[in-house]
């Protein structure tokens, strides 16, 4: 309630996409239920990153269940900055490349295997 001074300054550097008051029409921050300039109640917040598939568990599970495919989900996540959706991308790929090897040189074997099997008869 009192800290309308100190959010003030940096009230519109934050973000373009922010809701007003209902009351005083002043722009509040998506997380904020009520106004700190009025005090009236805002709702219950419904920003875009408190959406179910931008919060971490999704994003682990996305990426867990679908590798590479979970990507775009994070770099639309707005919770993360350049630089930890860069570090995740980098990982990301690299588990999958670690995995489709993996996958290669079980199949590889499993044909040397099969092969060894055919010419033993
Ligand atoms: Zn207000």
């Amino acid at each position: 309630m009192h800290k309308a001074n100190e959010y003030d300054g940096r009230m519109d550097t934050n973000r373009e996409s922010m809701k007003r008051c209902t009351c005083c029409s002043r722009a509040l921050d998506d997380s904020f239920i009520y106004c700190p300039f009025c005090g009236r109640r805002i709702g219950l917040p419904d920003a875009p990153e408190r959406k179910w598939y931008y919060s971490t568990r999704a994003v682990v599970l996305g990426i867990v269940f679908l590798g590479p495919f979970a990507l775009p989900a994070v770099w639309f996540n707005p919770r993360y900055g350049i630089l930890t959706k860069t570090i995740i991308t980098i990982l990301v790929l690299a588990l999958t490349v670690l995995v489709g090897y993996a996958l290669v040189m079980l199949y590889l074997r499993a044909v040397e295997q099969i092969g060894e099997l055919m010419t033993s008869y």
